[in-house]
């Protein structure tokens, strides 16, 4: 039994009140336990927090980044722990934990360890006497609030450019998944990562994930998870006017255009939906597809969706693991049951998986295609976030992109065409924070990460994360008399 522990002011604390299960979801047995911390965690958190914030300031970007390297090589070094954890908790495949969830953490602290050192911010020359500069200064103490669909990639995707930025760190990661940001607490200890700089509490988001946002000694707040709980942190934080990143759900559109190279294309939308079990706020869980290569496009997809192996997220064939609880098992299946009421064809999937022996207890469910739907159903309007992917025919450029923009979501999009004209078109006009053209999830780490309209506010990535983790102060100086 795993018994995890809060990471506050350099040390792993054992909390005396509440704990929390923690289930394996592809077999439903319980794990461990985690703390349901309170808001005298948080004060706690905070205290240390401020306290170390002074000398992680002053040890300046190049003491900063190699710690940051120092970070990652220690995770890399516990690859095959992290991994394993990861797909213990959350239930997707270990291969994909592998090559996908800790390779990326790695890599986000890798990459803002070296953004931070070759960051700059502007200056102006006003005629010769006037010199204009902008300093970006750290905030102080900030938080840092991730999911549990990746919870490592997308952990380390906010600590990492907050503390390269120069802040210190309360970290919340989800309650459902908090397995390797406990390891990632462990691995600070053993290197001796500087006390109070990151503090990583667990628990409920009602409880010290609030605590964390009312916070008034906490200047910003960084948060990806659902749109719904991103409203209320979003009206929580206005009391005390943090600066707020909010990373939030999606409806994304997959349109194949008649043009496209449908190999691809079909491998594409394939990937798009069902990756870590439809469980990725990027997924493309509408796909469009031009009227004259539907049924082509719709028999190869059927035929590839009906044979991804699901099964035991430890066995290496494995495609398809469980989804993460109990709970979002019953979600889903009860909306391909709306769905169905809404006059949808169940065209692949659509039910639990039972499987032998050791996750005869999981939460396993068939990947899953529906058509026969109109764009405004609420199947086509409201995240899913699990195995379930709609097909929607569409008879020409500007009724897809109609039907792209219909949802309130604006988060991601893929775009498969081989005409170069239409591809810069189409980018061009759909409501969306990212556009993928003939690829999906290709991602580059310096480029904007976020979406528009319900999808949330702000951006991540490169510049763009140390810009939300520092606030810009210009200095004018007269450098000539007159
Ligand atoms: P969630 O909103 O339920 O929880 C996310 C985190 O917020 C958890 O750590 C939770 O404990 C905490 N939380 C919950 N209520 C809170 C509150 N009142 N105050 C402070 N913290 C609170 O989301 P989830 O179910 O963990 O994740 C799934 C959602 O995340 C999906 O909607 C998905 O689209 C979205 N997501 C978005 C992105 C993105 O980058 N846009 C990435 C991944 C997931």
């Amino acid at each position: 039994m795993i018994s995890i522990r809060n990471y506050i002011g350099g040390a792993l604390v054992t909390k005396s009140g509440g704990r929390i299960d923690l289930e394996e979801p592809a077999t439903g047995q319980i794990a461990g336990s985690l703390p349901d911390s309170t808001p005298e965690d948080v004060e706690r958190a905070v205290q240390a927090a401020s306290k170390a914030f002074p000398e992680w300031v002053s040890i300046g970007p190049e003491g900063r980044s190699k710690w940051l390297f120092k970070l990652a090589d220690a995770i890399e070094t516990r690859q095959e722990a992290f991994a394993m954890a990861e797909s213990r908790d959350s239930g997707k495949p270990l291969s994909v934990a592998h090559t996908v969830d800790i390779p990326r953490a790695i890599s986000n602290f890798r990459y803002f360890a070296g953004a931070i050192l070759h960051d700059a911010s502007e200056a102006y020359v006003d005629r010769p006497s006037v010199l204009n500069y902008t300093l970006r200064q750290p905030l102080g103490v900030v938080g840092c609030i991730s999911p549990w669909n990746l919870p490592l990639y997308l952990f380390s995707w906010k600590i990492a450019p907050a503390l390269a930025a120069g802040n210190c760190v309360i970290g919340k990661p989800s309650e459902i998944t908090p397995l390797t940001a406990f390891l990632l607490s462990e691995v600070c200890v053993e290197i001796g990562f500087p006390a109070g700089v990151l503090n990583i509490l667990h628990g409920r988001g009602a409880g010290v994930g609030s605590a964390v946002v009312n916070h008034p000694e906490i200047k910003a707040i960084s948060f990806t998870g659902g749109t719904t709980t991103g409203r209320i942190i979003a009206r929580a934080a206005a009391e005390t006017f943090k600066k707020v990143s909010l990373e939030l759900g999606g409806k994304n559109p997959t349109i194949i255009f008649e043009d496209a190279n449908l190999d691809e294309a079909v491998d594409g939308a394939l990937r798009a939906a069902f990756s870590n079990q439809g469980q990725i706020c990027l997924c493309g869980s509408r796909i469009l597809v031009h009227s004259s290569v539907y049924k082509e496009v719709r028999q190869r997809l059927i035929e590839k969706t009906s044979t991804l192996a699901i099964g035991d997220p430890l066995d290496a064939a494995t495609q398809v693991g469980s989804l993460v609880s109990k709970e979002h098992l019953a979600k889903v299946l009860g909306l391909v049951e709306q769905a169905i009421e809404e006059g949808g064809r169940v065209l692949t999937g659509g039910k639990k998986v039972s499987l032998p022996g050791r996750c005869s207890s999981g939460y396993f469910m068939e990947p899953t295609l529906i058509e026969g739907l109109g764009e405004t159903c609420r199947t086509n309007q409201d995240e899913i976030f699990g195995p379930v992917a709609t097909l929607i025919p569409f008879s020409d450029e500007s009724e897809a992109i109609r039907i792209a923009n219909s949802t309130k979501y604006g988060l991601a999009a893929s775009v498969w065409t081989n005409d170069i004209h239409r591809a810069a078109r189409v980018s061009e006009t759909l409501h969306s924070g990212i556009v993928w053209v003939n690829c999906w999830m290709l991602r580059d780490l310096r480029t904007p990460f976020g979406g528009v309209n319900d999808s949330g506010m702000g951006r991540e990535g490169g510049t763009y994360a140390l810009r939300f983790f520092t606030e810009a102060k210009n200095v004018c100086v007269k450098t000539l008399p007159q």
